[in-house]
């Protein structure tokens, strides 16, 4: 029993067949009016061959009709010369028929009388010449050339026919041949053209030139063999056929036995664009390293996610293109092209910047294809995400530590401790809660701004009373850290915003100012009107903020020290704070800062258009 063969063994042999189909059907296209051309061809070239060999018929026909001519001559040069014969003079004045009768020949009429004789019937032509006695007519010679089977022989001499082609006259449709017979033709000969006829017997190629015109009117027919022009002919027309049609099933058969090999060569072509089109339109990078290293494709999405272009990689070593690569390829993971790996997040530094792929590599044959994504957001997001439990889970263990400490003192020797301890430890209570409430606060007001829920007034407020509000307050939480000094301009205009919000950002920089900064060193506040904005700007003489880290600082949970290395706490959530409460009274924040020499953390509001005297 056979086998079922699979099925698409069977969608296989089925697009073979459509393939074969397409190119059957293409190939009736095109050889169709091929062949119809190579029939025209053969046929002309045919023409060509019969009126090659009908030349020397006609030639032959020429010399007949010349001949003819020439006897016709003879026959006035004979009545002439009769006429002029004595002998045929005297029996025509003796009217001595006798005589007459004696001097005839054949084809000569002697007619005694002054009348014209009649013209023959069979419409022989005839050569007249008068004799006259005096000026009367009486008698006339009369030669006639009748159109017989001598005349033909006689043409046909003339015409020097080869054996086998015949001269003949026809007349009425009747030809006569110079053996005699006689044959009816069906139809008149065409004029200036050849014609077959068949006639005793045989079939002919017949040509004609008109002999009389008058009736009953004579043509000379010259005659070959229909065999002996049509046989080249047809020769020639099936050597050009064969020729032409060998040729055409030649190129048939070649293309439908390539149809395959093309189609296979087209598919392939078709497959090679659609996989470049759909490289090129991935969302992922992906690159080529062939097995001697070097970078053979760089599709667009590598180019964005890298911002390098193909240009500039191909044709590199993969090392060299891409200098991290030598250290960090080992921990790519790579597979067989039928196995499947799970991308591994590997740093790739590229030109000053740090890049995050997640990437994985198919090894084929002749290299390696690599895939990847740009992950650095991710990553970043991730490496924040984890900064945010330390510090988070840091920031509650400090304070929840001491509010234990403390309570379990009250709890257990209360009653025995000092007033002053005592106090000191409900106080320490009291602070280290109102840290938590504000880590709390800090956590919920970000998620609040995150999800866009948070709403902000916008009402005119004086920029200068929240300033020195902001720092009359913070010089009573840093009584003992820091300087504050506030200043403001006279004429400032009112500033358009949430009066609330601006005091919350104003005592965040000002906590950051005194927290960062070295004890009793001195924090600037200063308002000043800049165009259509009021910009506020905090400035301390701390440590600074590295320029690489200065846009960073906004971030949600960035601190510069995540460790508290430097012993001063923060959960990164109060600039992320204050940029977004920035930005939703339509404001801009920002900070300029060398390390060492301090930072200046500014941000400007937009004016509401009438002015308050500033009061500081
Ligand atoms: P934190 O709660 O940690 O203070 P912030 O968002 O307010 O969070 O600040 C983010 C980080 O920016 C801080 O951890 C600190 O490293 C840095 N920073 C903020 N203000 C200053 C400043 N005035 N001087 C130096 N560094 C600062």
């Amino acid at each position: 029993m056979g086998a079922l063969a699979p099925p698409f063994v069977g969608s296989r042999v089925a697009a073979r067949l459509s393939r074969r189909l397409t190119v059957v059907v293409a190939l009736v296209f095109v050889v169709l009016p091929l062949a119809g051309g190579v029939w025209a061809f053969a046929g002309w070239e045919a023409t060509q061959t019969r009126s090659h060999a009908e030349a020397p018929l006609q030639d032959a026909l020429q010399r007949a009709t010349s001949g003819y001519q020439r006897i016709l001559d003879d026959a006035g040069r004979q009545a002439r010369a009769l006429a002029s014969s004595r002998r045929v003079q005297r029996a025509f004045e003796r009217h001595d028929r006798r005589a007459l009768d004696r001097l005839a020949q054949p084809n000569v009429r002697f007619v005694l009388g002054r009348h014209a004789p009649a013209a023959a019937s069979d419409g022989a032509p005839t050569r007249t010449v008068r004799i006259l006695l005096g000026k009367r007519r009486i008698g006339t010679v009369v030669v006639r050339v009748p159109f017989d089977g001598e005349l033909l022989a006689r043409l046909e001499r003339t015409a020097r026919l080869p054996k086998e082609r015949r001269l003949g006259f026809v007349q009425a449709r009747s030809l006569l041949l110079p053996s005699g017979s006689r044959s009816a033709l069906p139809v008149d000969l065409p004029v200036n053209e050849s014609s077959e006829v068949d006639a005793a017997g045989r079939r002919y190629i017949a040509v004609s030139a008109a002999l009389t015109r008058e009736a009953p009117a004579v043509r000379l027919v010259a005659l070959a063999p229909a065999s002996e022009i049509l046989g080249p002919a047809n020769d020639t027309r099936r050597r050009v056929l064969l020729a032409g049609l060998a040729v055409l099933a030649a190129v048939a058969l070649g293309a439908y036995a390539l149809a395959p090999l093309l189609g296979r060569n087209r598919l392939a072509r078709a497959e090679r664009e659609r996989a470049a089109v759909v490289l090129s339109h991935m969302g992922e990078g992906v690159f080529l390293v062939d097995s001697s290293g070097v970078i053979r494709l760089w599709n667009a999405a590598a180019e964005s996610i890298t911002g390098m272009t193909a240009e500039e990689v191909r044709g590199l070593p993969a090392e060299t293109a891409l200098p991290a690569w030598a250290s960090v390829s080992a921990r790519v993971p790579t597979c067989k092209p039928d196995e499947r790996s799970r991308p591994e997040t590997i740093p790739l530094e590229l030109r000053g910047r740090e890049l995050w792929l997640s990437i994985a590599g198919v090894e084929f044959g002749d290299g390696t294809v690599y895939a990847f994504r740009d992950a650095t957001s991710e990553h970043r997001l991730e490496a924040i995400r984890a900064e945010f439990v330390a510090t988070v889970s840091h920031e509650l263990r400090t304070p929840l530590a001491a509010l234990q400490g403390a309570a379990l003192t009250l709890t257990e020797r209360g009653r025995a401790l000092p007033p002053a301890t005592r106090e000191k430890l409900l106080a320490m209570i009291a602070g280290q809660s109102k840290r938590l409430a504000s880590l709390v606060d800090d956590i919920l007001l970000a998620g609040q701004l995150d999800a866009g829920s948070l709403r902000v007034e916008r009402e005119p407020f004086s920029a200068a009373a929240v300033a020195r509000a902001a720092v009359d307050e913070a010089r009573q939480r840093a009584a003992t850290k820091a300087m504050l000094r506030v200043s403001a301009a006279d004429d400032l205009p009112r500033v358009l915003g949430d009066e609330g919000r601006t005091h919350q950002i104003l005592a965040n920089l000002i906590d950051n100012a005194v927290k960062y900064s070295p004890a009793g060193s001195r924090v600037d506040v200063e308002v000043q009107r800049e165009e259509a904005r009021v910009r506020f700007s905090v400035r301390d003489r701390g440590p600074g903020i590295p320029p690489a880290e200065q846009e960073h600082v906004f971030e949600k949970f960035y601190r510069l020290d995540p460790h508290h290395h430097y012993g001063v706490g923060g959960s990164g959530l109060g600039l992320y704070i204050c940029r977004q409460l920035v930005s939703s009274m339509h404001g801009r924040i920002w900070v300029e800062s060398a390390p060492q020499h301090g930072s200046t953390f500014t941000f400007e509001l937009p004016i509401a258009g009438d002015r308050i005297p500033a009061a500081v």
